[in-house]
Formats: C-alpha cells, structure tokens, sequence
C-alpha cells in the first residue's frame, strides 16, 4: 500500500512539474487576487474547538490556561491558548513546548496536548513549563501548512519578517510578555507530511513566482525499500 503510495506520489510530481501549480502564472509572484483564490479554495476538514479547545478546558484543574490573543480571521473561532505550569519558581530552569506552529502537522498540537495530559505536572516539579499547543489553528482546521494569508507562520519569526504571520506575532508577544531572560529548551514540534511534495512545495513556487524543482520528502527516504513492502 504505501508503494503505491511512492508510486503516485512520483507520478503527481512529473505532472507539477510540467504543468505547474494551479494558481497564477508561471516565474509570476501572487498578488492578492492569487491569494484570495487559494484562500477561497480551501476547506474546513476539523473543528479547532471540538478537538483542540475542548482539551485545553480540560487542563484548568491543574494549569493555568491563559488566552494569548485571537485570530483576526475569527476571534470566536480562533482563541490562542498557552498553559503554563503552576508553582512557577524563578530558580526553576523554564522549558517551552509549541506544537501546530504548522497546523497541518497534527502529530505536534495532539503531542503537545498529550503531555500535558500525562507528563507536564510531573516535570513541572523540576521546570517551569510553558506549552502552546497548536499556534496556528486556523491553519489545524484546513489541515494547511500557510496562514489564512498565504504565509508560513514558521518562516515568520523573526523581528524583519516582512509580511508577518499573525500567529507568529501574537506568540512572540506572549513569549516577551513573560520577561523571562532565559529559555532552557524550547521543543517545537513538527513531522513531514506526503502533502509536502504533492501541494505545499509547488504551492509555495507559485506564490513566489520561482520553477517547482521536485524534491523528495525526507520521511519515505528513511524508509528502507523493503520495509516499505513489509507495511
Ligand atoms: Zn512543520
């Protein structure tokens, strides 16, 4: 099954990579009528609320859950949480974990929330523990690596990122907000994904307005051909 995977994975890139990416003209950047086509595109496939906010709401009992701002697209619909670790001490070494910084990459927003679950308290202990568990939920809902503005909030970090993510900012000001001078470690979690070579690479060409050069994706790499036929 996943050879076939492999295989049409294959065949979806030699067809990319000749006829290009849906949206906008070839060696062309996107305006904002090629942005407002791709945002008009994408579909809703899950509920930020049901699966990610439900489960904060859960962790009051023994976190503080704080909302750290909304996004504009739909401040209802899109909280920015952060839960931190109670009996906060200065002399405590402080550890951050984020996940969904990426909102397609669900592993990271249900990791995240998973430690929380069953870990956090433990480690709090010895640490000073910060978790954003899924960063760009918008982004969690349409199962999209970009923002609702066609922006990758991990390429958005830095103070000179020009356009910048919402997400990104919001987070950063949350970061600072807690005057805390030194980080121990900061555990951003991501994973790859098939999509990345089928729609998210040439995606991102064609709104930069570069050639698509098929790339492979890292994970089926790793992965021995003959394990692949075990699977
Ligand atoms: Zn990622």
């Amino acid at each position: 099954m996943k050879l076939r995977q492999v295989a049409g994975v294959t065949m979806l890139r030699a067809s990319l990579s000749t006829s290009g990416y849906s949206i906008g003209k070839p060696g062309v950047p996107w305006g904002a009528i090629e942005r407002a086509t791709w945002l008009s595109l994408r579909k809703t496939s899950r509920s930020y609320q049901e699966e990610v906010v439900r489960k904060i709401s859960s962790l009051k009992e023994c976190f503080d859950v704080i909302q750290y701002g909304a996004l504009s697209y739909d401040v209802e619909k899109f909280p920015l949480f952060a839960i931190k670790s109670r009996d906060w001490n200065p002399e405590k070494p402080n550890v951050l974990v984020t996940g969904g910084v990426h909102g397609y990459e669900t592993s990271g927003v249900h990791g995240a929330l998973l430690f929380l679950e069953t870990k956090a308290a433990f480690y709090s202990n010895k640490f000073n523990i910060v978790v954003a568990p899924c960063v760009s939920p918008w982004s969690y809902e349409t199962i999209q690596r970009w923002n609702a503005a066609s922006l990758d909030p991990n390429r958005s970090f830095g103070k000179d990122s020009h356009p910048q993510a919402e997400e990104s900012l919001a987070l950063m000001r949350f970061i600072e907000s807690l005057n805390i001078d030194q980080w121990l470690c900061h555990v951003d979690l991501h994973e790859t994904t098939d999509t990345d070579e089928t729609e998210f690479r040439p995606a991102k060409a064609a709104r930069d307005g570069v050639a698509y050069e098929p790339d492979t994706i890292p994970g089926l790499l790793l992965t021995h051909p003959t394990n692949i036929l075990k699977e």
